[in-house]
């Protein structure tokens, strides 16, 4: 038995999942989250509602637990700058400030020759006059955003002012390219040049979220090498332990870009659960907490739809699915326009 006790910051899905698969190796989990309906609550072996900024119960957080990790990136840097003197808090607070800002992650990748859009910080509305050449472009908040939440599509200059852009805020504008397709690649990293890796996975979006998942991804050897390879030497540059997930887009030319990197697991990764041997979470769990490398195999191939708002209704109502379909309810409380309620994973 594992005496081991791993807190996460954050109560959505992910921490739910990631409890479930911690629970499966005799470890248990304390989450810490502000929201008092956190869904991962119904998983976890003790729940503190707090806010991030709460210094009494960031510390008595961080007595209860040996390691920490989180499950959404826009943490406070401060609460895990805090945490990490305290316990030792695993992908490093570091990781999660650079990717946090948009502008950052884009100026990382760039650095290390990987390809991504073409993109222009924003400060104010005159920045963006002479800018034509950005457009059809999509403006994003260097910060906070998920989703497809705080971004304005814009096709061209005359548009702005309908816009209602808040220049309180920063931004970047990216050019949009034309899209064939999007795949995401999953990592988790171990230690130096040891990883498990997962085979890029196929992913359609509808109103800038997440719709459809599946494996195999129809692409060619070619982008199915090199995702690998740039998902592996981000994670390598970056001395990420746990695990990560970098989103890419492909264009109509089968030129290959990183969108963007989340240093968590991933909702792309959802079909793990069911199609590896080893799903992300438990891989994630696996490598924060310094328990062994098990060699990945896939079982199965798969496809996940995510059930968003009032989807999850009629799948609630049916229990009869079949043997090859896997039904998850994330218990949230209430259904919401576009919120992820729960997702159904079919193997193939
Ligand atoms: P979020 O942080 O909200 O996930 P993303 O930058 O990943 O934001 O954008 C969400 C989705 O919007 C992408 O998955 C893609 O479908 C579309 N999108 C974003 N940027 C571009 C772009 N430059 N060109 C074409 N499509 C884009
Ligand atoms: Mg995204």
């Amino acid at each position: 038995m594992s005496s081991v006790t791993l807190g996460i910051l954050g109560g959505g899905q992910l921490g739910s999942m990631l409890s479930s698969a911690a629970k499966k190796l005799n470890i248990k989990t304390i989450i810490f989250s502000d929201d008092l309906n956190s869904p991962a609550q119904n998983f976890c072996n003790e729940f503190i509602f707090a806010q991030y900024d709460d210094k009494n119960k960031i510390y008595e957080f961080s007595k209860k637990v040996d390691v920490i990790t989180y499950e959404f990136e826009n943490i406070p840097f401060n609460t895990l700058y805090e945490l990490n003197k305290l316990k030792t808090v695993l992908p490093k607070p570091s990781i999660n400030r650079l990717i946090q800002h948009r502008l950052a992650e884009k100026d990382f990748i760039n650095k290390l020759n990987i390809r991504t859009t073409r993109y222009v910080l924003i400060k104010n509305k005159e920045e963006l006059q002479p800018l034509d050449d950005f457009l059809p472009g999509i403006l994003k908040t260097t910060t906070m955003g998920y989703d497809g939440k705080g971004q304005y599509p814009i096709n061209n200059l005359n548009e702005i002012d309908s816009l209602n852009i808040d220049f309180k805020k920063e931004y970047i504008l990216e050019k949009k390219i034309k899209l064939k397709k999007e795949i995401s690649v999953i990592v988790t990293r171990f230690n130096n040049n040891k990883y498990e890796i997962y085979e890029p996975i196929e992913n359609t979006h509808k109103d800038q979220i997440l719709e459809r998942s599946k494996i195999p991804a129809q692409i060619n050897k070619d982008l199915f090498n090199q995702s690998k390879e740039w998902a592996v030497r981000i994670s390598e540059e970056l001395k990420y332990i746990g695990t990560l997930c970098v989103e890419f887009f492909i264009d109509k030319n089968d030129n290959l870009y990183v969108n963007e990197i989340a240093p968590r697991v991933h909702n792309s990764g959802h079909l793990t659960i069911n199609a590896f041997n080893i799903s992300q979470f438990e891989n994630h769990i696996r490598a924060v907490c310094s328990l062994e490398q098990i060699p990945l195999k896939k079982k199965f191939n798969a496809e996940m739809i995510n059930l968003i708002g009032d989807q999850i209704i009629p799948y609630r109502q049916n229990y009869n699915f079949k043997d090859n379909q896997f039904f998850f309810d994330y218990l949230k409380k209430e259904i919401k326009e576009k919120r992820k309620m729960g997702h159904l994973t079919t193997l193939k």
